[in-house]
């Protein structure tokens, strides 16, 4: 069966700007068996580049621009199909505005049709700004419903959806919020993923580190979900949600056999730290990953 690949990127591949462990091996047995697979990230600010030089100096080589669908990407891509010919206002950076330049949606600080929220430093200057053009009649839309990101086990930094929910509640208008969850972003980054594969694809996996996000996201979407304990999700915490990941899995690094052999290993179901469904799952395996990152828990990433 040819399977695709979508991959998020923080907690799946690299923490702390560290590469999780196995990472790098599983990413090189993607492009050695000539599996089709795209990153998929609700940061909006780097553009494709920018990830293709960061995973390179951290160590994975050989990818390009093509490999990343960015919710700044998803956000163009949205605009320029319902609305062509619109124009922005924009809080944002680079892989934004760039996303946006490349679709010819212009930037206009007077009447915007939209008001577009990405990642990134917002000014109180550029929140009034967006706010008075809220206010003359624009929308509201932001890349990404994250209400924080992750910058270490210890740190976080506001997200663009604490940018929105500033002007959400300075205007009473609602945000539409694009980025995962949302199912245009999966519905997009699956046609990009089936123009990168060769031949059509039977099946499409998400592969994801956060429930709200990616796990909520493919399920809705109707994709497989395998959810990593990598990242910001503990094993505890996962039944704490209606949808459920297809798998849990230590790492990507469990699933490097599968993807060079194509059969499935008889542990990847094999989370099982206890709980209800410990038979159901199989024998624990054990990885370093816990001892290089525990996630602390923390309120929801998003709405
Ligand atoms: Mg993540």
């Amino acid at each position: 069966m040819k399977t695709g690949y979508l991959i998020d990127m923080d907690g799946v591949i690299y923490r702390e700007n560290q590469l999780i462990p196995g990472a790098a091996d599983f990413v090189y047995a993607l492009t050695a068996t000539g599996t089709p697979f795209l990153f998929l990230t609700n940061n909006s600010a780097p553009t494709p580049e920018d990830l293709a030089v960061r995973l390179n100096h951290l160590g994975i080589h050989g990818l390009s621009a093509r490999h990343f669908y960015t919710s700044a990407l998803n956000t163009a891509d949205f605009l320029s199909e319902s609305d062509p010919g619109c124009t922005v206002f924009v809080l944002g950076e680079g892989g934004l505005l760039t996303a946006l330049h490349e679709r010819r949606i212009a930037n206009d600080a007077l009447r915007p049709r939209y008001v577009v929220v990405g990642e990134g430093a917002a000014t109180m200057e550029r929140l009034a700004k967006a706010h008075e053009c809220i206010e003359r009649g624009a929308g509201l839309l932001a890349t990404n419903p994250d209400n924080w990101c992750p910058i270490s086990s210890e740190k976080t930094r506001p997200g663009a959806g604490a940018t929105a929910a500033f002007l959400e509640a300075s205007t009473g208008r609602r945000a539409y919020y694009l980025g995962k969850p949302n199912g245009y972003m999966f519905h997009r980054a699956r046609r990009k993923l089936a123009e990168l594969a060769l031949s059509q694809l039977e099946q499409v996996v998400m592969i994801g580190d956060t429930m709200e996000t990616d796990i909520r996201g493919a399920f809705e979407a109707d994709m497989q979900s395998f959810l990593v304990l990598s990242g910001s999700t503990r094993i505890e915490s996962v039944g704490d949600h209606v949808y459920q990941p297809t798998r849990i899995l230590q790492s990507v690094a469990d699933l490097t056999e599968e993807v060079k052999t194509g059969v499935a290993s008889d542990r990847l179901n094999s989370p099982a730290f206890g709980g209800p469904h410990r038979d159901k799952f199989g024998s624990r395996h054990q990885t370093d990953i816990f001892a290089f990152h525990l996630p602390k828990p923390r309120p929801p990433m998003t709405k």
